[in-house]
């Protein structure tokens, strides 16, 4: 039995000890923190279809049980509901450290605990893997580069961050994370993949995530005003959620070597302003257009240089932003038209 917590907090999945089964192949026992999210739910169906065993741990604050319950058929999957600002231990093989919320109001809703899941979290997560041996992989993400002044951003630019604005609980924590990756690697030893994860968007975000693909998608939907922040001049490049999950895998499966920072976003960028034509161009809708304050220390442009990704992954994205919203928008209107009619019984 390889939980040495209490199992309180295993909410579904067998215990059986497979590791027997494990050693004899290829399988690996994977833990996905944030396993419940948008990013997570995601990586750990493409784990599970890939024949690995999966355990899932999240707390719940922005994930949701519907994003994983699909994957109860997988008898390799396990899910734990556990905080990663307690340490735990688990015998795992690799770890994906996808916990934190990711739009910024769900991030500044609880500063605190932002920075203490992205530097406390992280080093729960270091510890474990120094202890067990397992390669560990961190979703870092574009806020590093902060308002950047190195247009499209480069993994060796160091940005351009406020220390104590309203997203430094993200942007701090998440560059604090990155700094204890490389000294765990440094002095522990310890294989490190970091990823710098650009926005990203598509089926199983909230529709209340508040970010601005879904805000703009269900806005549409509902015809309700579509809210801009700001003049819309402002840019994003959106990367299509099965390319990002793809970028994920290769760099965990690459030569120990390469530790990142890797950019992996989608290059091609857009204004806000066009995002939003483009929303309503795909649903038909006859919502208007609404400008509201743009929130302070809101980046000006963000686009990824993938060259690394490239080079040493083989790795681009094949989604356009047409295509990705498309299905998205599908998703949307079916969970939407789902509610109504429940609401409606
Ligand atoms: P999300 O909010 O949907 O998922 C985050 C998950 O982490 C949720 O399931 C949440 O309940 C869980 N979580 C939060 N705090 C936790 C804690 N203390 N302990 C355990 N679980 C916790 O967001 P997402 O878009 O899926 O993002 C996943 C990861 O990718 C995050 O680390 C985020 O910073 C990073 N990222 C995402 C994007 C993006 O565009 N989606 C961009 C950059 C970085
Ligand atoms: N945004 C917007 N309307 C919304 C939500 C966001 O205009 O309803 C803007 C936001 O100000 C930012 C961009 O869209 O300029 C991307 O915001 P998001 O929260 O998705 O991600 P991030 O700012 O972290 O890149």
């Amino acid at each position: 039995n390889y939980f040495r917590n209490d199992f309180r907090g295993t909410l579904f999945g067998t215990n059986d000890d497979t590791d027997s089964l494990r050693r004899r192949s290829l399988q690996k026992r994977i833990l996905v923190t944030g396993g419940a999210g948008f990013l997570g739910s995601h990586l750990c169906e493409l784990l599970l279809g890939a024949g690995h065993e999966v355990i899932c741990l999240d707390n719940f604050s922005t994930g949701l049980m519907c994003n994983i319950a699909p994957l109860k058929r997988f008898d390799t999957f396990r899910v734990i509901a556990h905080d990663v600002v307690e340490p735990i231990d688990l015998e795992v093989d690799e770890i994906y450290n996808l916990a934190c919320p990711a739009s910024p109001p769900h991030y500044q809703a609880d500063p605190i605990q932002t920075t203490k899941t992205c530097v406390i979290g992280s080093l729960n997560l270091l510890d474990l893997a120094a202890r067990r041996g397992a390669r560990i992989f961190q979703a870092s993400t574009s806020e590093i580069y902060g308002d950047p002044h190195v247009h499209p951003q480069v993994e060796s630019y160091w940005g351009n961050v406020n220390p104590f604005g309203p997203r430094s609980c993200y942007d701090e924590g998440k560059r604090c994370a990155e700094t204890l990756f490389f000294d765990f690697h440094k002095f522990h030893e310890v294989e490190i993949k970091i990823v710098r994860i650009f926005n990203t968007y598509g089926p199983r975000m909230r529709p209340d995530d508040g970010r601005v693909v879904s805000n703009f998608i269900v806005q549409a939907l509902k015809g309700e005003d579509i809210t801009i922040y700001g003049d819309g001049s402002q840019t994003r490049s959106f990367c299509f959620v099965d390319d990002l999950i793809d970028g994920f895998v290769r760099l965990m499966a690459s030569p120990p070597s390469l530790t990142g920072p890797v950019n992996l976003g989608n290059p091609a960028e857009f204004t806000i302003g066009e995002l939003a034509e483009e929303v309503i161009r795909l649903t038909g809708s006859r919502s208007k257009i609404v400008r509201r304050p743009l929130p302070v220390d809101d980046p000006r442009q963000r686009r990824p240089d993938i060259s690394l990704a490239t080079e040493e992954l083989g790795w681009r994205p094949k989604v356009n932003l047409t295509e990705g919203l498309a299905h998205t928008i599908r998703y949307f209107d079916d969970l939407l038209s789902r509610s109504m009619r429940e609401s409606a019984e």
